[in-house]
């Protein structure tokens, strides 16, 4: 017999997409270990690193979504395109599944995704791909200066790519009130919240 094809998941499970273009659709989520970015605000730092544990097969993964009625999947991680998405999301599609990634688009996407959610970080650089692909842009906001920073990557995505502000979350009480106020004088931009966190799921 062929041994399936493995990934490292740090964790999955069927919750409520909290936040982005997709906020509130029910969504199976897929979070893979490893990240190579390092954002000093993290709020998964325990995906960074992958163990020898964490590797399931696809079909093992395959068989977790089919236990649920979603018809949504969300692979997330750590950083998604640290690895090679074919075969999962090849596996996904034959069954059905609609397919959107999270990423900080600092690797060449393998693999077919629907929705490229495209979330840059300042502590790695993304590659041009990522402006070509992504059909969602979304920001975090931890400094002032975060907004000329998000119009500069704007600036780069496709005239239909939507654009989202997103507080980081420990620092919301300072930063909500400027994002609305920013939105308010720039409409091309919506803000997207962390609702799951405001729900208490993951
Ligand atoms: Fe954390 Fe995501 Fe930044 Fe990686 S890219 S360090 S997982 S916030």
């Amino acid at each position: 017999m062929i041994q399936a094809s493995k990934l490292p998941v740090m964790e999955h499970f069927y919750t409520l997409q909290g936040e982005g273009s997709h906020s509130g659709r029910a969504a199976y989520f897929i979070r893979l270990a490893g990240c190579d970015v390092g954002c000093v605000w993290c709020d998964v730092k325990e995906s960074w690193d992958i163990s020898p544990n964490q590797y399931l097969t696809i079909d093992h993964i395959v068989a977790a979504v089919g236990q649920t009625p979603t018809d949504f999947v969300v692979i997330t991680g750590g950083e998604p395109t640290m690895h090679n998405l074919t075969e999962l999301t090849s596996a996904l599609h034959a069954k059905g599944y609609e397919i959107a990634i999270e990423t900080a688009g600092v690797h060449p996407l393998k693999g077919q995704i629907d929705w490229y959610c495209f979330s840059p970080k300042k502590f790695k650089a993304p590659i041009a791909e990522a402006y070509t692909l992504a059909q969602e842009l979304k920001v975090v906001i931890a400094h002032p200066s975060d907004f000329e920073w998000a119009e500069q990557h704007a600036a780069k995505v496709s005239a239909s790519c939507k654009l989202y502000l997103q507080t980081e979350w420990e620092k919301q009480e300072r930063f909500l009130p400027l994002i609305i106020d920013y939105i308010k004088r720039n409409k091309n931009w919506k803000i997207s919240l962390q609702t799951h966190k405001y729900m208490q799921i993951p």
